[in-house]
């Protein structure tokens, strides 16, 4: 772990084990934090935000060292995209040419913007007196991240809060912590002071409660699951930290008469493939408009047929193995309920036989016909590959079906008709929509949740405000020693 400016073993030297999801096999042991090392962390981190180095430094400094950061990134990112890649199973395709590079833009957007905040003007609201705002980091943020993204998900929650000059501590998900600490390293390499950036690992249930509940953690920046963003803001909610949640999605998918079929196809298949299925945004839902439903599933499962489940190391594989042995227990065990409650299994709901990765936590992608809008498959988070398409009839029904869950992350719609795309937009309670495409997200561009799916956001200048408290400064113009309004308390005299 790196603590400090150091790195140290678990002070009751306490391990757990990292697993390639590939091969089922050990390839690393990172230590258990002990309650002591959680504590000594965000102690350290305190220190550091108060002792000023990286806190009262100017913005334009402290991107100087971000973008050293994002420079070294980018220099191992053939390394760096190889570990990532052994320790989540997603395809090398994917970590070499998409994740580290759009990682290392992120960095390099933040610690740019971080230096051009906008907000009210300066001036006089009331006749005698100047108001100001500034916008002021928080303190320490205690940062936990789930497994998807390891490296990618670090930086939406700890950069934009380092490059408001706040001092982190961050807990990775105990599947995917390698990535997480060769970071740690860069940051030293870069220069990033002592006590600013931090890394602890060990279990969510026992680390992260301890971290989440620290009197030394200001404010908790968690991407994961809903239910666990459910339990921190229960933790943070003793001291009224303030908590910041990007949690869960069940994407809908919808295409209505008019689509580029061919298009909506392509798109549907990268929407709920991407990342072995395991992206908050991946399309879930692919409500169709029943005039075309038979055509767009034709073309959809022959181009599924396509897509190479395999090793994710080769360069030609499309998609890798999922996290654990027990995730895909639990998403065939979805595909299973997705039957028993109606639905018609099209494709897949099998695990394919790899030579040499017989232990690996393979499934094949899968597609299940469904009516039933209250099927688990259609209102939960499967997160896994796993297409669930449904008929719709009209705009109405496409709405409100898309809109019947607990989330709200991402949404696509898909027609050539710019009023129906426009009403959509408007009509639909996602963070965002696309409009013919689903997944992408410049760093430019907000990264928000509705209803279930969180609050707060990544990526863009609303995130570097979420790591800041807003002061209102206030300066007398008169100069004088009674004031006009304090005839309230000095009334008649
Ligand atoms: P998770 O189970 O919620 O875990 C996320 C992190 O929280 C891990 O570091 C985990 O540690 C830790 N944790 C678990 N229980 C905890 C507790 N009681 N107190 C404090 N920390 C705790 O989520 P995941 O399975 O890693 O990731 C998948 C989820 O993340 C999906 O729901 C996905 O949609 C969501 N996600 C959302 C976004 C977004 O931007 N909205 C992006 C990516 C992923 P351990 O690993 O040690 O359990």
């Amino acid at each position: 772990m790196f603590v400090n400016g150091e790195w140290k073993d678990s002070s009751d030297e306490q391990k757990i084990s990292v697993i390639n999801p590939a091969t089922g096999s050990i390839i690393a042991e990172v230590p258990s934090a002990s309650s002591e090392d959680v504590a000594l962390a965000a102690e350290s981190a305190k220190e550091s935000f108060f002792e000023g180095t990286w806190s009262r430094i100017s913005p334009g400094e402290r991107a100087t060292v971000l973008l050293k950061v994002a420079q070294i990134m980018e220099d191992r990112t053939q390394e760096l995209a190889k570990l990532e890649t052994q320790i989540s199973g997603k395809s090398i395709k994917q970590s070499s040419g998409y994740d580290l590079p759009y990682t290392v833009d992120n960095v390099r957007f933040i610690a740019g913007a971080a230096r051009i905040l906008e907000g009210k003007a300066m001036g006089e609201y009331v006749q005698d007196g100047t108001s100001a705002i500034r916008r002021e980091p928080i303190g320490v943020v205690g940062v936990i991240t789930p497994w998807n993204y390891p490296l990618m998900m670090v930086v939406w929650r700890a950069f934009p809060a380092l490059a408001m000059g706040n001092s982190v501590v961050v807990k990775p998900a105990s599947y995917t912590p390698l990535t997480t600490l060769e970071l740690a390293k860069i940051m030293e390499k870069a220069g990033v002071p002592k006590g600013v950036f931090n890394v602890i690992t060990g279990p969510g249930g026992k680390v992260g409660e301890e971290l989440a509940g620290n009197k030394n953690i200001d404010m908790i920046a968690f991407t994961g699951s809903t239910e666990v963003g459910k339990r921190l803001s229960e933790l943070g909610s003793s001291t009224l930290k303030k908590v910041s949640l990007e949690l869960g999605g069940k994407a809908p998918f919808i295409v209505f008469r008019d689509a580029d079929l061919d298009a909506a196809t392509e798109g549907a298949v990268v929407g709920g493939l991407v990342n072995n299925g395991q992206d908050c945004a991946n399309a879930t839902r692919y409500y169709v408009h029943e005039s075309v439903k038979d055509k767009f599933v034709d073309l959809l499962l022959k181009k599924l047929k396509k897509v190479k489940v395999g090793d994710p190391t080769d360069p030609s594989t499309d998609i890798g193995p999922l996290i654990s042995s027990s995730h895909r227990d639990r998403v065939e065990g979805y595909i299973e309920r997705g039957v028993k409650q109606g639905g018609k299994l099209l494709e897949g709901g099998s695990r394919p036989k790899l030579k040499g990765m017989e232990n690996g936590f393979f499934l094949n992608p899968t597609v299940i016909y469904t009516e039933n809008q209250k099927s688990d498959i259609v209102q939960e988070e499967i997160f896994g590959p796993v297409f669930s398409v449904l008929p719709f009839s009209t705009y109405d029904e496409a709405i409100a079906n898309s809109n019947d869950v607990v989330y709200g992350l991402g949404a696509s719609v898909w027609t050539k008709d710019v009023t129906t795309s426009m009403r959509a937009v408007r009509d639909l309670r996602f963070g965002t929509v696309w409009v013919n495409e689903h997944i992408p997200v410049p760093s430019e561009m907000p990264w928000a949740g509705y209803k279930q799916s969180g609050h707060g956001a990544s990526l863009s200048p609303y995130s570097l405000e979420e790591f800041t408290y807003i002061k209102h400064v206030y300066f007398d113009l008169t100069g004088g020693v009674r004031k006009s309004w304090y005839y309230q308390i000095y009334g008649g005299q």
